[in-house]
């Protein structure tokens, strides 16, 4: 393969559909350069295994691959955390449920010195350690159904050394009488026949879907949950943006109180939650 400079993979990388700036940040990757370098040097030619690795990863991202994926990375309310295509990408809304939860355990339940927080459909551990960083004095427990979620997300724990206990489960199956002072979720929540899911194909369906309108998931955590919370403690769902009504009645139902509805950084109505 002759040597291409910067410039010309940038051009290419646009001629087959790729954002700029992924393409960028592909090509910082394979140069094992800042992305400051780049800009400054797009007459710089790469050599011949650079530029196969270029190729391979534009390809990957033109058909639709989440830069995460390819980048094996992606970074979280503050943390760098590996993934790969057994998790969910890990997505800025959620950092909405994360800073809710921050705000209830120094506030709320900050009467409880080592409050116990669940994380239920963990993934790549996203929430559970975002927690467990910002107040260390948390203990915290990860559930997912997904051994391979938990490979990923106990190696996250491990790189970034935080103490959490993950384990395998579906939803509230194995924790026995366990109660918490906090519980999180971000549950599969999209309707199986959605055509936003096209747009999602690389991401595991386990993440992403749930029967019932999008609804079955969220109904299960919340007809579980009040044999797992403490007195006064707080269960915080994330849903789509047009579920926040039936979540809202599903609380309701289960006899919880001061139930309200966060929105997400664009606008949309993202997080409902309730204390027990
Ligand atoms: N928020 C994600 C999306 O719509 C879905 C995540 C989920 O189902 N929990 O892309």
């Amino acid at each position: 393969m002759s040597a291409p400079t910067i410039a010309a993979v940038l051009a290419g990388a646009k001629a087959m559909g790729v954002d700029r700036l992924d393409a960028q940040l592909l090509l910082a990757r394979a140069l094992a350069c800042p992305r400051s370098w780049l800009l400054a040097h797009d007459d710089a030619s790469l050599d011949a295994p650079q530029a196969v690795r270029v190729n391979a990863d534009l390809l990957r991202r033109a058909r639709g691959e989440p830069l995460a994926y390819i980048l094996g990375e992606k970074e979280f309310h503050g943390l760098m955390l590996h993934v790969n295509a057994n998790v969910l990408v890990p997505r800025p809304e959620t950092e909405t449920l994360v800073d809710w939860g921050l705000a209830l355990m120094t506030g709320a339940l900050a009467r409880v010195p080592r409050p116990r927080v669940l994380d239920l459909g963990t993934g790549s551990g996203a929430i559970a350690l975002a927690l467990k960083h910002a107040l260390s004095a948390a203990r915290v427990v990860g559930v997912d159904v997904s051994p391979d979620a938990l490979a990923v997300a106990g190696g996250n724990a491990l790189r970034l050394g935080l103490a959490i206990d993950f384990r395998q489960g579906n939803w509230w199956d194995e924790l026995g009488g366990q109660r918490f002072d906090l519980v999180v979720s971000n549950p599969p929540y999209i309707e199986p026949g959605d055509p936003h899911l096209l747009a999602l194909g690389h991401e595991p369906r386990i993440a992403l879907t749930a029967d019932g309108n999008g609804l079955a998931a969220l109904a299960a955590i919340v007809s579980g949950a009040p044999d797992h919370l403490e007195s006064g403690a707080w269960l915080l769902l994330e849903h789509g943006r047009d579920q926040a009504a039936q979540v809202t009645s599903m609380l309701v139902e289960r006899g919880f109180s001061d139930v309200r509805t966060l929105r997400d950084m664009a606008g949309q109505p993202r997080c409902t939650g309730a204390c027990r």
